[in-house]
């Protein structure tokens, strides 16, 4: 791995980038007065009500709340991970991007001989398939798993046979080619030195990465070795949390993919393609990672996870489910589809038939589904404290949702399951850690509207939309000795801003990309008060006033509960010249 990504040079970066023109450069934007707008490209919508702000350097939808700096827009839209993103700008801006480690100096590795290495490898095995004399064992398995000899080639099976040393003798025991199978797994070396065959007695399944390179194997073993399936090792090749087996073929098969039904096994795989459901993939041997997802969402609108009835498989479609919410923008689908007691797919399918199984993938329920039912099991929302627990148990999973329209709906129905408004439920929602007016039910709240936010609100919306206001706070000690949500925060992009007066707001957002208040953050800087421009420095020394007097307050209070002999003599006159002001 490349080393972190100075902040400075984000900074930087985005100081000689122009998001008006990343953003022109894929979706057409039209001048506005000072600002740009389109056709929001995260939901869909007729009139725009995405507009990008040139001063700001950020987008942001009024329609679906999708908002960001030039860097969150390619991630967004191009499904870019952070590093390809800056690489993308700096390459555009003519710079190069620069590593906080010395890892960049070394020169990256030519993986070219092991990828050739594995190509041997998993042609050996193949050919063990048709010529070793105890191919037999193998062959009859996978007839009576009713594969075919054209799915057998279609997935490269192969056969490992018994013994400690074929692979090693067919491919090269020279010390280079001895060491390149250690690296990728292929060998196992000896405490006492020496090296042993990994694959033993087993089928061998080999896996492809998407430009179909072969970078690992999985083997099903023939006997009654354990453990039953085996794969190869994390390698230089090999990452076990970003491939999936299958994706290849089922690209392969067919180019224009619309779902992909998430397996547990290879043997799924291989035997739902040989009843023709040639779109299915599996992890191997780990759960669902952002990184397969993504993966998937890349060339694939619609993921079916299918995984057993019982417990295990609903704890399991849980944590997929987790892993998929923050990556659900408008457009992609996740649904579960759950098997019969005691089944999976290759005895399923088997049995049933390719056009039964198919019509239970169609008939998955989807994730919106999946998610309240869940919810409903842990809080009883016949019950006021069940429905005050639901949306309790709702707020930490639907604020990881992206922003946009499929965000609105999950809001509107929680905001019908527990009876209470919309906007009381995403405001409720988005604001994790800056105080709000307490939910209100509806009939209370409709005279209620348009309560003012709270000074710690205003004075970060304030500085993260105009950073040039630092230059108004003089006295920053007593903001620092207030007691209360949001004014850490508040403390802290005062104190960035201090140090780097010059920082763009987009630049100031990204400073917080990856941290724990990055969320509050964007929820504040989406927040549109309705200030108008001229008004800002007003709203923000009005907000600033009040977090003094706040100060004040506190302090008064805390010398004044105690007991007068245990104040310092300069606690003293504070409190009397704190008492004579008021
Ligand atoms: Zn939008």
């Amino acid at each position: 791995m490349a080393g972190r990504i100075p902040s400075t040079f984000i900074d930087e970066l985005l100081a000689r980038t122009d998001i008006v023109d990343v953003i022109d450069a894929r979706v057409p934007l039209i001048k506005k007065g000072r600002e740009f707008q389109a056709c929001c490209p995260f939901h869909h919508e007729k009139t725009p009500s995405f507009t990008v702000s040139q001063v700001k350097q950020f987008y942001h939808c009024f329609g679906c709340g999708a908002h960001g700096t030039a860097i969150g827009f390619l991630m967004e839209y191009e499904n870019m991970p952070f590093p390809e993103a800056v690489e993308d700008l700096a390459a555009k801006a003519g710079t190069e991007v620069p590593r906080d480690e010395d890892e960049n100096d070394k020169p990256r590795e030519n993986l070219a001989p092991l990828f050739s290495l594995m190509e041997q490898v998993s042609d050996w095995y193949k050919q063990q398939l048709k010529s070793h004399p105890q191919k037999e064992s193998a062959i009859a398995y996978l007839k009576q798993r009713g594969l075919s000899g054209e799915i057998a080639a279609r997935y490269g099976l192969g056969f490992a046979p018994e013994g400690w040393s074929h692979l090693h003798e067919a491919i090269g025991e020279d010390n280079n080619t001895t060491q390149q199978l250690t690296r990728t797994g292929m060998l196992i070396e000896k405490e006492n030195g020496g090296h042993y065959d990994r694959f033993r007695n087993r089928i061998i399944f080999p896996i492809h990465d998407t430009r179909g390179r072969v970078i690992g194997f999985g083997g099903r073993v023939l006997g009654d070795d354990k453990p039953k399936y085996l794969n190869s090792p994390e390698s230089p090749l090999f990452h076990k949390g970003q491939e999936l087996y299958g994706l290849y073929q089922a690209r392969k098969n067919n180019r224009n993919l619309t779902q992909a039904l998430v397996v547990e096994g290879y043997m799924d795989v291989v035997a739902l393609a040989q009843f023709g459901i040639r779109y299915s993939v599996a992890t191997l041997g780990t759960a669902t990672t952002p990184d397969h997802l993504n993966q998937l969402f890349r060339s694939i609108s619609r993921i079916v996870f299918c995984f057993d009835g019982d417990r295990a498989g609903r704890d399991a479609a849980v944590k997929a489910m987790d892993t998929a919410i923050p990556l659900l923008r408008d457009g992609r689908e996740v649904l579960f589809m759950f098997l019969p007691d005691g089944e999976d797919p290759d005895s399923l399918v088997r049995t049933e038939g390719t056009q039964q199984f198919e019509q239970r993938i169609s008939e998955a329920i989807p994730l919106s589904q999946f998610f309240f039912a869940q919810l409903e099991q842990q809080a009883d929302i016949h019950s006021l404290d069940g429905r005050a627990k639901l949306v309790s148990l709702a707020r930490p999973k639907l604020s990881r949702l992206p922003a946009g329209m499929f965000r609105e709906m999950m809001f509107k129905q929680l905001s019908n399951l527990v009876d209470l408004e919309e906007e009381t439920i995403s405001g409720h929602l988005l604001e994790p850690d800056i105080p709000k007016p307490a939910t209100r039910t509806k009939q209370a709240s409709s005279n209620q509207r348009g309560q003012s936010p709270s000074p710690v609100r205003t004075a970060l919306s304030a500085l993260l939309h105009n950073p040039h206001l630092i230059e108004q706070i003089t006295e920053l000690e007593p903001l620092k000795q207030i007691d209360g949500p949001g004014i850490p925060l508040l403390i802290e992009v005062i104190e960035t801003l201090q140090q780097h007066p010059n920082l763009t707001p987009a630049a100031l957002l990204e400073r917080w990309r990856g941290r724990e208040s990055e969320g509050v953050l964007h929820k504040v800087a989406q927040w549109n008060p309705p200030i108008p421009e001229e008004g800002i420095e007003h709203e923000f020394q009005g907000a600033i006033k009040q977090l003094l007097a706040l100060s004040r307050d506190q302090l008064t209070e805390s010398l004044y509960s105690r007991p007068l002999n245990e104040l310092s003599a300069e606690e003293r006159t504070k409190l009397q010249q704190l008492l004579s002001a008021q």
